[in-house]
């Protein structure tokens, strides 16, 4: 009697052993690791997981063009309303690598926003179109055929050219019709177009999303009449609605980003949902004044599209002091210093800042960051952006 209890308390720990074991081995399979990278996980939850409510905002990518020492991807935003993501705003590198670990499904994403084509903005575009069209295409083992894919174009908005061309001085060869920057057209087409774009592959590889020839179109009007087109000219306000369906408006202004005769032609956008708002600057130096001095009506672009934003998403490159080397000044005109985001945010009354793009100068000294924003009487509140970190517009949690 004796010996058969003993052995079946062996048995019953050897049983819950081996339990704890293949379970803790779970567990603890990811440790070190990204917490985004769900490998080897059975139930911890993914950052989708995490949005809820109206408008949501998932980060792919919360750094900039330089690599940190904490490994951020470049810039990237992934929107949902109602829980279903519908916006992709900017794709930088690395974004692709944060949405593939995120749980989103973007087979029904349709919008794309650019905010300009530096390549820290839209580095994985193509990469992912290329995963949406997977998402469109789940082969079905059962019965060893792809389903149909999606019929909506994917519309992608960005700025127009602003038709400054290569500086006569500095580049004696180059096209005066030929600008800096091309348009978010010619860029948009110099991939995809299915006769002459550089990934033309994934023009015909992509047909299951518009269960034709791969069907995109770059910034159509709302009411689907012609195109839109956002002035270059930051120093006037004048928004555009990009976006205006199902209770969804998009709207863009120009911004500066970079000195005369090198602007960058680039946007801001304003998302509205159900009376919520997100704002983000894309990249810009936020100026309140032209360059010859002139102050700019209520103090500039990004103090205007900013009014009363529940959540405002800003370009943290730089600080007041710095890149302050030889030759850095041009940063000073390409970003904003933190005071000039504190006066923005206040004098916008804005609910939420979140401060993104941080840069190796500005991800060691985000407490004077802050510092220097509360400076300028702004009172709401300030986040620091993570990749993969999910904002709840006018919801008090983030994760
Ligand atoms: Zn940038
Ligand atoms: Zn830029």
């Amino acid at each position: 009697m004796q010996t058969k209890n003993n052995q079946f308390h062996l048995l019953y720990s050897i049983v819950i052993g081996l339990f704890v074991m293949l379970v803790s081995g779970f567990c603890f399979a990811d440790q070190g690791i990204n917490t985004g990278n769900h490998y080897g996980k059975t139930n911890a939850p993914f950052p989708v997981d995490y949005v809820k409510g109206d408008l949501s905002v998932m980060v792919l990518g919360s750094g900039g063009p330089a690599v940190t020492a904490d490994g951020r991807a470049s810039a990237g935003y992934l929107i949902f309303t109602d829980g279903q993501p519908r916006v992709l705003m900017d794709v930088g590198g690395g974004t692709y690598k944060n949405f593939a670990s995120s749980g989103a499904n973007i087979k029904d994403l349709d919008i794309i926003l650019l905010s300009h084509l530096h390549i820290d903005h839209m580095g994985d575009l193509s990469p992912i179109v290329k995963a949406m069209y997977f998402q469109n295409r789940p082969f079905n083992l059962a019965n060893g055929t792809f389903p149909p894919g999606r019929t909506a174009a994917v519309r992608i908005y960005g700025p127009d050219a602003n038709g400054l061309p290569f500086p006569a001085a500095i580049f004696p060869q180059a096209d005066p019709n030929v600008p800096l920057y091309p348009s978010t057209k010619d860029f948009v087409d110099s991939h995809y177009d299915l006769y002459t774009g550089s990934d033309r592959y994934l023009n015909i590889f992509t047909r299951a999303i518009s269960a034709g020839i791969f069907n995109y179109q770059v910034n159509p009007s709302p009411n689907g009449q012609g195109n839109v087109e956002v002035s270059p000219d930051w120093t006037v306000y004048e928004p555009v609605t990009l976006v205006h369906e199902q209770g969804l408006r998009i709207t863009a202004v120009a911004v500066n980003h970079g000195p005369p005769p090198a602007e960058v032609p680039a946007l801001a956008f304003r998302i509205e949902y159900k009376g919520k708002s997100i704002v983000y600057s894309g990249d810009t130096s936020s100026r309140s004044t032209a360059f010859d001095g002139t102050p700019l009506a209520n103090g500039g672009n990004m103090v205007e599209i900013s009014q009363g934003a529940d959540l405002l998403i800003y370009d943290t490159a730089i600080m007041n002091d710095a890149p302050d080397g030889p030759n850095d000044g041009v940063f000073f005109q390409l970003h904003t210093t933190p005071s000039r985001i504190g006066e923005v945010a206040a004098a916008a009354g804005v609910k939420k800042l979140v401060l993104s793009h941080i840069t190796a100068v500005t991800q060691s000294r985000l407490d004077e960051v802050e510092a220097l924003i509360r400076e300028q009487n702004y009172t709401g509140k300030i986040s620091r952006a993570a990749d993969l970190k999910v904002y709840n517009v006018g919801m008090h949690n983030h994760h």
